[in-house]
């Protein structure tokens, strides 16, 4: 049991002056694992006087100093590793293995690469007889989701700091512990006061109050498009700079010429990765109508190897979702999709019969999809796959574009420029060509209702930069 009772505000470890609290539930056990405060609108104040009173002297740092502390934290973060893909794993479910290498692996990484960012990165240029400057946005908010906790926190907070602004960052009051892992590794490396601020508490509450401060100068969000317009319309009063990391329905486009059997089966893979809690996730695989029953034939046979279990059963392939209030909603999909009359290939709405606890949903396929049902359309954020037949080519372009989202999606074809061609008509902020890895250096972001701005490399980095000239 890991219990926080204390804020991390202006250096130090406070009192809340919010008086409630967050249990943390362990999503395969479903026993309560930890305890964080609910902060209120005060502790958010407070949190903001500190950075705001840091960012002066932190922004006229150089560079290399500000590398400097990313590497320690990032030094620091990894010596725990160990604790924060343990942590995680209990949180949101993932099996232990994967949840090392993404959930703690990859946000250490990002510490060091936001260290090579700053020092990398050309602050100055010049345009005719001007010199355009890049200086910090000024104090940032950070609100985060559950799904990939401390990876969305990475994204945020190391990038804002390398660029030299101050942060207040709120978790998902889900999954917050590794938030407070975090502040203890950023408390031991003596980051000069007020620079990282750590308020826990609700979105309404917390997030709300970061979003309408006047002293918060750019609010960075990533969680669901419902509560990203929310964040948007508050922030809207100040004018401050919103970025957003919202939803997605990728598709996953493969071409008639394509290997089918790799294709269906990496679709599968990708779109089962945390459960199906990836934003990104290639949750619609579009596929020629020829070849839809073979594919449906593949696609069922990979996902029924995806056993579920406990995240620290070494057998699992399929951890639990992150809470019930997850489960009852994807099992709602799924009710749905067999209501609206698509064929259900795999899985199902009832709960694995040898697994009464945790919040588990079975490895579950559509076929014979069409675009416009409610399973097709809305985010479902489980691990549920819907297969849709397209006519031709332009069918499936047409189709893939036919979303409210814009975040990923996925071409594959024998001939890469085929599949590069295909990828530039998609509406969407990032495309993998035939499986291509995720690239924690590449920009990741949305169109349409997927989002605002980018996060990672230095696109991210530029978010938290204002443009300034001086004309000479
Ligand atoms: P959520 O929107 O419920 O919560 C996200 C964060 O916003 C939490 O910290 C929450 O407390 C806070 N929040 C909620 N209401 C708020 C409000 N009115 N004002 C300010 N803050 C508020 O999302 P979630 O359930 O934690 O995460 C799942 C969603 O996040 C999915 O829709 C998923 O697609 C999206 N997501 C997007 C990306 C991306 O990069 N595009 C990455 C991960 C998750």
């Amino acid at each position: 049991m890991k219990t926080y009772d204390k804020l991390y505000i202006g250096g130090e470890w406070t009192s809340p002056s919010g008086k409630g609290s967050f249990d943390v539930i362990d999503a395969s056990t479903e026993e309560v694992m930890g305890r964080v405060p609910a902060g209120d609108a005060a502790d958010v104040d407070r949190a903001v006087r500190a950075a705001r009173a840091a960012f002066d002297a932190w922004s006229r740092t150089t560079p290399a100093e500000r590398a400097g502390y990313l590497q320690k934290i990032q030094a620091g973060l990894a010596a725990r590793t160990a604790e924060i893909a343990e942590t995680i794993a209990a949180e949101v479910g993932m099996p232990i293995a994967l949840s090392t290498m993404i959930q703690a692996g990859l946000p250490t990484l990002t510490f060091g690469s936001a260290a090579q960012l700053a020092t990398s990165y050309r602050f100055e240029e010049q345009t005719g007889n001007s010199v355009v400057l890049r200086e910090p946005v000024g104090v940032v908010g950070c609100i985060t989701p559950w799904n990939y906790p401390l990876h969305q926190i990475a994204a945020k907070v190391a990038l804002a700091m390398a660029a030299g602004c101050t942060v207040v960052l709120k978790p998902s009051e889900v999954a917050p512990l590794s938030a407070f892992i975090l502040a203890e590794v950023i408390d031991a490396v003596r980051l000069p006061r007020g620079v990282f601020n750590l308020v826990s508490g609700d979105g309404q509450t917390v997030g709300e109050a970061i979003s309408g401060h006047a002293d918060v100068d750019m609010v960075s969000f990533t969680g669901s498009t419902k509560a990203g317009k929310r964040v948007s319309e508050v922030a809207s009063k100040t004018v401050k700079r919103v970025a957003l990391e919202l939803g997605g329905k990728s598709a996953n486009v493969i071409l008639d010429d394509a290997d089918l059997s790799r294709a269906v089966t990496a679709g599968v893979q990708d779109c089962y990765l945390n459960s199906g809690q990836t934003c990104s996730a290639l949750t619609r695989m579009l596929v020629p109508r020829a070849k839809h029953d073979e594919a449906a034939r593949i696609a069922k046979q990979v996902a029924e190897a995806f056993t579920p279990g406990g995240a620290f059963d070494a057998t699992t392939k399929l951890g639990p979702l992150v809470s019930k209030t997850q489960q009852e909603r994807v099992r709602g999909f799924i009710k749905k999709g067999i209501e609206e009359g698509a064929t259900l290939v795999t899985g199902g709405a009832e709960q694995p019969a040898n697994l009464p606890k945790g919040y588990f949903v079975k490895p579950t396929v559509f076929a014979n999809v069409r675009n416009d049902m409610t399973i097709a359309r809305q985010e479902i954020f489980g691990p549920v796959l819907c297969i849709i037949p397209y006519d031709d080519e332009e069918d499936a372009i047409r189709i893939a574009n036919d979303s409210s989202y814009g975040l990923g999606g996925g071409v594959w074809s024998a001939d890469v420029e085929h599949a590069k061609r295909v990828a530039r008509r998609i509406r969407t902020g990032q495309i993998m060509i035939n499986g291509g890895a995720f690239n924690p250096t590449a920009p990741f972001g949305g169109y349409k209702q997927s989002g605002r701005g980018r996060e990672y490399g230095k696109w991210g980095f530029e978010e938290f930069l204002e443009i300034k000239s001086l004309q000479l």
